[in-house]
């Protein structure tokens, strides 16, 4: 069992190192942004909810996110393990988390935290489009799709997500740094091994890296 993490800020480039990771893993790629998009999309009761947590760049409530994530892990496809990406965002997300795995007889195989600094964030999140089918992310300025809005892996359209503008970005940063950053502390304390990567750098480069980081944790 395979149950790795993507962590780092937004915009830190973990959607677009996500099918690098899962090609390398061989695993699913799992990440909660996606899934309350899609239920966005299809109009559910969740997807209500969650708009107004994510237009304003705050958390949706543990219990939901929880509830929802639980639910995505008991699907056959995940039984030999995944990559969680936005998951766990907070230490009660972890902790149910920790809490789940253990009933399974396993725990956190590794964390891939991919580092990237300040305003280079709120650049790439301001000039990012991701397509509706799949969610993969483009750049109107660093990596512009081959036909203009068209997304270059499935084709579907691209659009710019409504919580990608600054002060919302911000928003986001802040939380990051607020909820999020004590997860990966609350790992390093498990002794849970943690590849950190610079995200800063060219994309094939931040590739290299996370692949080798998950071929490793497969060998353990
Ligand atoms: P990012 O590009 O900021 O990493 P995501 O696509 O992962 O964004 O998530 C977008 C929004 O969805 C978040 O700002 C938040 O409102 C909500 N969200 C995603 N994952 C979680 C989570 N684990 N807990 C609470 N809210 C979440």
């Amino acid at each position: 069992m395979l149950a790795v993490l993507l962590f780092g800020p937004p915009g830190a480039g973990k959607g677009t190192q996500a099918a690098a990771v899962a090609a390398a893993s061989g695993v699913p790629h799992i990440a909660t942004g996606d899934m309350f998009r899609e239920h966005l999309r299809s109009g559910s009761e969740l997807g209500r909810l969650a708009r107004s947590y994510m237009d304003r760049g705050e958390l949706v409530p543990d219990d939901v996110t929880i509830g929802m994530l639980e639910a995505r892990l008991d699907q056959p496809d995940a039984a030999r393990g995944f990559v969680l990406d936005g998951f766990p965002r907070t230490l009660d997300q972890a902790s149910a988390l920790d809490a789940l795995l253990a009933r399974r007889g396993t725990r956190v195989s590794g964390v891939l935290d991919i580092e990237v600094h300040g305003e280079e964030l709120v650049r790439r999140l301001s000039g990012r489009m991701v397509c509706r089918e799949a969610s993969h992310p483009s750049h109107v300025t660093d990596a512009p799709p081959a036909v203009p809005g068209i997304c270059d892996i499935d084709g579907s359209e691209l659009y710019h997500r409504d919580d990608d503008h600054e002060d919302v970005i911000r928003n986001r940063v802040a939380v990051f740094e607020q909820e999020t950053r004590p997860v990966r502390e609350h790992y390093r304390e498990l002794g849970t091994p943690i590849a950190t990567i610079d995200g800063a750098r060219e994309r094939a480069e931040v590739e290299a890296d996370v692949i080798a980081a998950v071929l490793a944790l497969e060998d353990t």
